[in-house]
């Protein structure tokens, strides 16, 4: 059975930046599961699981833009210490959530100084091109509970 429009597949994956550096990977856990045409994967590495079958590997490099986005420097702000409320240490690396105009997004802070803390609210993988080793493991038809809620319903993941 190939990959098409609501049927479920999945794939081991690692995930590789420009510098060749392993950023994320499946192997050691299971596969990732997804249902495929419902925008659970980066417009990129669906358009390339389109039409593959269990047992196919494929290497896909995918541009960001493809991906998860141009960087966009308007969403770096730098604001006073004080503002992190009850939060004692604040590092380089940590990573906050916060309500912006009703909708929540996720900041790193990205530089400290003095009491002057960088935060950055573009996706960490924003400007990136990635490439992702792929290998199929499984394609089987979605049921309808999981077309309803576009993303797949496996073992006790059940809701
Ligand atoms: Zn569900």
């Amino acid at each position: 059975m190939k990959i098409a429009k609501d049927r479920v597949a999945y794939f081991h994956y690692t995930l590789r930046d420009q510098a060749q550096e392993t950023l994320d990977s499946s192997q050691g856990e299971e596969p990732l599961g997804y249902i495929h045409g419902h925008d659970n994967l980066i417009p990129g590495l669906e358009q390339a699981l389109e039409g593959k079958q269990a047992g196919d590997s494929f290497e896909v490099t995918v541009e960001p833009a493809e991906a998860y986005g141009q960087r966009d420097e308007g969403l770096v702000e730098t604001i006073e210490r004080e503002q992190f409320e009850g939060i004692d240490e604040i590092e380089v690396g940590m990573r906050f959530r916060t309500e912006s105009n009703g909708a929540d997004r996720i900041v790193t802070v990205t530089e400290i100084q003095g009491d002057e803390v960088t935060i950055d609210a573009n996706h960490p993988l924003a400007g990136e091109k990635l490439t992702f080793d792929v290998e199929v493991t499984e394609v089987r038809p979605s049921t309808d509970a999981e077309r309803q809620h576009g993303h797949v319903h496996d073992g006790d993941h059940h809701h």
